[in-house]
């Protein structure tokens, strides 16, 4: 008698379960749903059904049940923007914000092509000085120059940006900074208005109804810990980017109108504990012009120019990155269960000390964290700001590890371009067609688009991640991405 073959001991246990999904009743399907999910890290596990009825025959046209899958769910990708999460989604993610940033600035996708020839800008705020740091500065001849600690410091030199005197830095400045970025972002866009009206000799009231203004932003770490924003901002006419901008509404006139706003955006804070501060724009900000894509010669004076293409990439890449140039962690230090309090509410409704993290708070001790002394600084300000019900609404316990960031990474204005949930429409209208041709390739009933149809579903959240044979087929299918990427010389000019 033969006795069933054994392996237990000698194959691992994603083999193990390849070899137990091989056996199901479609395999070829496994390997299907896999494969659509094009590399995602963290898949989402989905249980449920949609079943689509046309209303005037009230036949059901289509209908599909995770139970049907040969593993019983449907995998779907988990969407995340962070390389560091994902690196498979966040090249999608990169991908449609180059799109989405590109249309703004060339044209094309529902974007009249004209935006073009409308002035355009790229413009680079940043966070003032709170204290001097490690610098890295080259001449005119590139030779690079001394520190102010008489170093001259390597590109790579983990100290750079870090403060030359960290007792006296201004680390409750810098945090605060960091917190109303996105607050001091929003005051700039309403006084470059008003600075464009004023520039012009003109109310506020006949400026808007002969130009608009659009924005798409991106923000980014620098290495001092501090957020800078890079931003498209384009001149359209009255009615958004189909109409021209008057002639009067030039660069010229947008770079002195972004100058007299940086200088006039300000916020006051007002606190017992540290006083009163003045949140405003640092000195150094840049406007350049947005050459259209392949205009002139590329010579050697005009590469450092900013064309459609190079704008387009520069922010999609920042826009898949959170605070990993300033070298912090990412994910939240707050622990969830008394949500950083240290304490959660007993049934005798008195404070109990949070068993999670016993009591301070932290989900991860910032003593233990692995980062530098620097961001470990800004990280304990951040936390101990927390305390001060003032700031409450800045919820430092929560983004402490972003340095007291909580700002949106990536926004625009409405009037900029399409969007990213235009563009995946685009792609889930793309897919449903592919389904529908082979549908009709096995001879099924194709929908028509005239019918009354009626689509409804339930679905729920089961589980993250794949089944270890799964990932087996999940890292074969990175493997041939990976590969193509690399034959492909071309495209995806974010990476
Ligand atoms: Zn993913
Ligand atoms: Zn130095
Ligand atoms: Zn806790």
């Amino acid at each position: 008698m033969r006795r069933p073959l054994d392996l237990h001991h000698v194959i691992s246990p994603g083999l193990r379960d390849l070899i137990e999904l091989a056996n199901t009743h479609d395999f070829d399907r496994v390997t299907e749903q896999v494969r659509n999910l094009r590399g995602c890290t963290q898949p989402v596990n989905l249980h449920g059904w949609t079943v689509t009825t046309d209303q005037t025959t009230k036949q059901v046209v289509r209908s599909y049940r995770s139970e049907d899958e040969p593993s019983g769910r449907l995998l779907t990708t988990c969407g995340n923007r962070r390389a560091s999460r994902c690196p498979a989604c966040s090249r999608l993610y990169a991908a449609d914000t180059y799109h989405l940033i590109k249309t703004g600035l060339s044209g094309g996708k529902n974007v009249a092509e004209t935006v073009r020839d409308h002035p355009r800008a790229f413009v680079t705020l940043t966070a003032p000085s709170f204290g001097p740091v490690h610098h890295r500065k080259t001449d005119t001849a590139g030779k690079t120059r001394p520190c102010r600690c008489g170093i001259h410091h390597a590109e790579d030199d983990p100290v750079l940006g870090t403060p030359l005197a960290p007792a006296t830095y201004d680390y409750t400045g810098a945090v605060l900074w960091n917190a109303h970025a996105g607050a001091l972002w929003a005051r700039f866009t309403t006084y470059l208005r008003r600075a464009l009206a004023e520039h012009l000799g003109m109310t506020q009231k006949a400026l808007n109804t002969a130009l608009r203004i659009s924005f798409a932003k991106v923000a980014e770490y620098q290495k001092r810990g501090l957020v800078h924003f890079h931003a498209v901002v384009r001149f359209d006419g009255p009615d958004g980017h189909t109409t021209s901008p008057p002639p009067w509404a030039t660069f010229d006139v947008l770079r002195a109108a972004v100058g007299m706003a940086r200088e006039r955006a300000r916020l006051t804070i007002a606190s017992d504990a540290i006083g009163e501060r003045i949140i405003t724009w640092g000195s150094r900000f840049k406007v350049d012009p947005i050459t259209a894509l392949g205009d002139g010669e590329l010579t050697d004076a005009r590469v450092a120019e900013y064309t459609d293409a190079k704008v387009a990439g520069y922010i999609a890449k920042y826009a898949t990155k959170n605070a990993e140039g300033a070298g912090t962690v990412d994910r939240t230090l707050m622990c969830r269960p008394c949500a950083g309090r240290g304490y959660v509410r007993g049934p005798d409704r008195f404070h109990d000390r949070c068993t999670d993290c016993d009591g301070t708070g932290q989900a991860d001790p910032i003593k233990a964290l692995p980062v530098q002394q620097h961001v470990r600084q800004m990280i304990r300000t951040a936390w101990n700001l927390g305390h001060l019900p003032e700031f409450a609404d800045l919820k430092l316990w929560k983004w402490a590890h972003m340095l007291g960031f909580r700002g949106h990474f990536s926004t625009k204005s409405r009037a900029y371009s399409t969007t990213l949930g235009a563009l995946r429409d685009v792609r889930r209208a793309w897919r449903l067609a592919q389904a529908e041709a082979a549908r009709a390739r096995a001879g099924l009933p194709v929908n028509d688009e005239n019918t009354a149809l009626v689509t409804a579903s339930s679905w729920a959240y089961l589980s993250s991640g794949y089944r270890p044979g799964e990932e087996l087929l999940a890292a074969q299918v990175r493997h041939e991405i990976a590969h193509a990427q690399h034959t492909k010389s071309e495209g995806e000019p974010w990476l």
